[in-house]
Parts: C-alpha cells; structure tokens; sequence
C-alpha cells in the first residue's frame, strides 16, 4: 500500500483503499488509501512546524536545493516517463515530453531571485521612500488530475516551495506514483522534513485541504465541476485559490491552411494522450470548401493510428485511465450518433484486455450536441463545417469553456482577426497544442479556471506570495 509523507517520515494510513491499475493491461499495481481529514491534519501540522524556518531559509539556499532537485529529475528522466507511461497508459514518447515540461517548471522556479524582486520608489513626499517585499504564504496545498501525474504536480510545488512556502501535495488517486517518486527526489536532493509533504486520497482529502484553517492557498487542477466546488469551498474558507477546470477547445481551419501541416497537428491535437489532455482539440470546423477534404484526410489518417501498449514501439494512441472512463467515452460516442452525428470513422472495436479505445471520428458534430458541447475526454473528435471564419469562431465561443482554441491558415489578418475575438485564454496559430512553455501563464478563460493568477509564469510567484509595503522615513 502507498504511504503518506509527513514531516519526512513515510506512514501507513488504516483507510479503505483503491487499486492503481496498469490501465494498458488491467494489472493491479498498487493499492493507494482514501485518506480524510485525520491525515489531513497530521501533513498540514507538518508543514506548519517546517514552515517558520524554512521561510527563513536564504533564498539562494532554497535555489541550491532546488538545482539539486532538477538534476535528480534529470538523471531520473527515462525512469520518471516510464513510470508515467506503466500507470497513466500514454506513449513512452508523449511521457517523455511530459516529464520535459514537468522540468521545464522546476528551470523556470529556479529564477527566483529575479522574480521575487521587490520594488522601491525613493522620495514619494518629503523625506519618505517606499518599498515592496514579497513574502511567502505560509502551508499551501495542491490537487492535481490524473493525467499528467509527473507534470502538474510539478506546477504546483516547486514555485511555492522556493518562494518560501511549505505544502501539502494530494496526487491523484488514479495516478499517484508520479507524485510518490516526485517527492522521493525531492527528499534525496535534502530539502528539510516538512517542506514537501503528501497525503493520498481522492474527494475526502481534497475537500479537507480546501477547509483546513491551516492551508493559506489551493491550487487545483482538474474537471470543471471539481474545481467548481473546490473554487467555492477554499474560498470559504478564506483561502487564495487557482482552480482549473475542463475544456471543449476548437480547431478551426480555413481554406487556405495547409493541410500538409494542419492534419498532423490536428490529430497529435485530438488523439494524443488518448485525448486526455485539457488541450485536447476536440472539434475541428472546416471553414468553406476545406471541410470535405478536411474530414477525408483526417479520417485516412486517424486510422493509419496504431492503438496499444504506450511502451511498445510505433504505438501512437494509449488506452484510456479506467473501464468506467472507456465506456463513459463509448457512450459519448452513442449519444452523438442519436443526436444526429456520422459516424466517419469506428475505435470502439480495439480488443482488451487494458482499457483501449480507438481513434474515433464524428462528422456533422454542431454545439446543439453534447459531443459539440461537452468535455469527452478521450480519442473523439468531432467534426464541423461552417461558412465563414465568423462563424466559426462564433461555434467556439458557444461552448462554456475557453481553454484553448486553434486556427489553421495562410492569412496573417484571418490569425490576427482569430485572436482578438476568440474567447479562450490559450490561442494557437498553425499549432494544434497551444500549451505556453513554463515561464508564461497557463492561461484558461470561462469555466475552464476558477482564480485569478494561473499556473506557472509570473502568476505563480504573485500566486504563492503576498506583498508588504513599507513606507519609510529616516
Ligand atoms: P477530477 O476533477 O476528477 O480530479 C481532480 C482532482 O480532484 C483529483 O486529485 C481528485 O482526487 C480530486 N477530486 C475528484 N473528485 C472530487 C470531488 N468530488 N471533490 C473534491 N476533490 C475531488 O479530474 P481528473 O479526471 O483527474 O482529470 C481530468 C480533468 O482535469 C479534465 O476535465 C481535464 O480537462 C482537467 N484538466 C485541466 C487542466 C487545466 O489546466 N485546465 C489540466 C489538466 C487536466
């Protein structure tokens, strides 16, 4: 069974537990324990007692140990992406890239002493100067999803931490050895006891952390309606919270994109990650004549796709986290049929025994649909057409989410145009992922983030401190 980290001892919980499955196999790999309020409180106890010296901890100390800390993660890459793959069920390479822009974050924490700088402003009236110090929070929790179980906790404490925070992590209960290793590392490169300190479980230990007196900020990352909920609760409880919730991202093509480039992104886009990626595009609207061609090249692609086991060579598209997930998808799929979609292209027929769904392809997709208008979550993708880039951008503004959204052309002004009036917070240009690199906001609108600063980029560092003005005079 896993074991809790708190205050730098590992500990066993007496809770009820979930299996931790190989999901291209079925295997039961581990067995991670529901954990509540009880162990809840023993982490954050931990962290608050770490916390009054490590906030005074020199800051290049806590940068030292943060270089210390991404070169374990560099010597420990391949294990960290084979280990992504095993129990997440993504292609070895996507679980490489994965591990990258994991890092990518720790390099980018690393520019602490830039961008923990205060400002001053000398003689503001006779005789007075005034100056801003950043300080740290104090205990600070994060939740993070089960898909990027290497990733997106790797969003979260590494900046809080050189900012001079302590945390609590509660990894997914789906996909918690990402984070377990993850914090082994952490604890290998000689941070104090305390600093780090994880709590396993799903719902009960989330919702304990967003209530828990002790815990200053939330950062949450995963379905909208969790984030919802857990947007609502910590701030209740008086908390700072970034919540990011689901996504519906549109992939628009105009007549004149090229298709050479446009097909291959467009189906790294839907299918990559199983289509378990928040930046999954998940609707592709062929604007004017593009569209049949659009659709025929996506269909003759999707099913050149080869479905299996993330660690087998040559494989492109990885089962889904669960069974429920995969007929919850499948349904997604039947729903859209009886809503009035085609059916362009088939997966449902990929052989287990893991949870596999192939490449599946909807045409005639429209946002009356809930294949047009909800989070599917897996490798479907709808598609549409429309006459103009007017109204394809109005078909992308209809959905309630505004995480991503991609447009394919030749015309500077039709991309320009795009930007402007598109309502998501993430834009992409002849791009089928618009995922920003660590050191800008990863950047959703509407009911894709709950919050105010986002994750990672300069936010994270206004996310995990507050400012003290003084005001001087000598
Ligand atoms: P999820 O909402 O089911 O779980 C996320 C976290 O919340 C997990 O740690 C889980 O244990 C916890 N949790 C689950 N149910 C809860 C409840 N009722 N109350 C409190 N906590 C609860 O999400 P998931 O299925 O793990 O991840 C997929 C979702 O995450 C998708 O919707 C995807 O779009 C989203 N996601 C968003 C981003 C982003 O940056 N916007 C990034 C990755 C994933």
């Amino acid at each position: 069974m896993l074991k809790n980290l708190m205050g730098g001892t590992w500990r066993e919980a007496s809770r009820p537990t979930l299996p931790v499955y190989n999901p291209a196999t079925g295997e039961v790999l581990e067995e991670v324990p529901l954990c509540g309020e009880e162990e809840v409180a023993e982490a954050v106890a931990a962290a608050e007692r770490a916390f009054t010296t490590w906030s005074r901890t020199p800051l290049l100390e806590r940068v030292r140990l943060m270089f210390r800390f991404k070169e374990l993660l560099e010597g420990h890459f391949e294990e960290l992406a084979r280990l992504v793959t095993l129990h997440h069920g993504k292609t070895l390479e996507e679980a490489r890239g994965e591990v990258r822009r994991g890092i990518e974050v720790v390099d980018f924490a690393l520019s602490a002493p830039t961008l923990l700088q205060g400002r001053t402003l000398r003689e503001v009236n006779p005789g007075i100067d005034q100056n801003l110090f950043h300080y740290p929070l104090g205990v600070v929790a994060g939740i993070p999803p089960f898909n990027f179980p290497v990733m997106i906790p790797l969003w979260m404490f590494p900046i809080a931490v050189v900012a001079g925070n302590t945390f609590v992590l509660k990894p997914s209960e789906r996909t918690p050895l990402g984070a377990v290793r993850l914090t082994e590392l952490f604890l290998e490169a000689g941070f104090p006891e305390g600093v780090l300190n994880l709590v396993h479980g799903g719902k009960e230990a989330a919702e304990a952390l967003a209530a828990h007196p002790g815990v200053k900020a939330v950062q949450f990352v995963g379905s909208e309606g969790v984030a919802r909920r857990i947007y609502a609760l910590a701030a209740q409880h008086g908390k700072r919270v970034s919540a990011a919730g689901g996504a519906k991202n549109h992939l628009i093509v105009l007549p004149d994109a090229d298709l050479d480039l446009a097909i291959p992104a467009i189906l790294n886009s839907a299918f990559g990650n199983a289509g378990e990626r928040c930046l999954a595009g998940s609707v592709a609207v062929g604007v004017g004549a593009v569209g049949e061609e659009l659709l025929e090249r996506v269909v003759e692609a999707a099913r050149r796709l080869k479905v299996g086991p993330g660690w087998e060579e040559g494989v492109q598209v990885g089962p889904l986290i669960r069974e429920e997930h995969r007929k919850k998808v499948v349904g997604y799929i039947q729903r859209g049929l009886e809503e009035g979609a085609r059916l362009a292209l088939d997966g449902r027929g990929v052989e287990g025994p893991g949870f596999f769904l192939g490449p599946t392809v909807l045409d005639r997709v429209s946002p009356g649909m809930a294949v047009g208008r909800e989070e599917i979550f897996g490798p479907v993708l709808g598609v549409s057409r429309v006459g103009t880039l007017e109204e394809a951008i109005a078909q992308a503004n209809a959905v309630p989410y505004g995480n991503m959204a991609c447009l394919f052309t030749a015309s500077g002004r039709a991309a320009r145009e795009f930007r402007e009036r598109v309502q998501a917070g993430m834009v992409g240009v002849n791009v089928g992922v618009a995922q920003p690199f660590a050191f800008y906001p990863f950047s959703g609108w509407r009911n894709s983030f709950f919050g105010d600063l986002h994750p990672h980029g300069p936010d994270a560092f206004l996310f995990y401190t507050q400012r003290k003005v003084v005001v001087e005079r000598w």
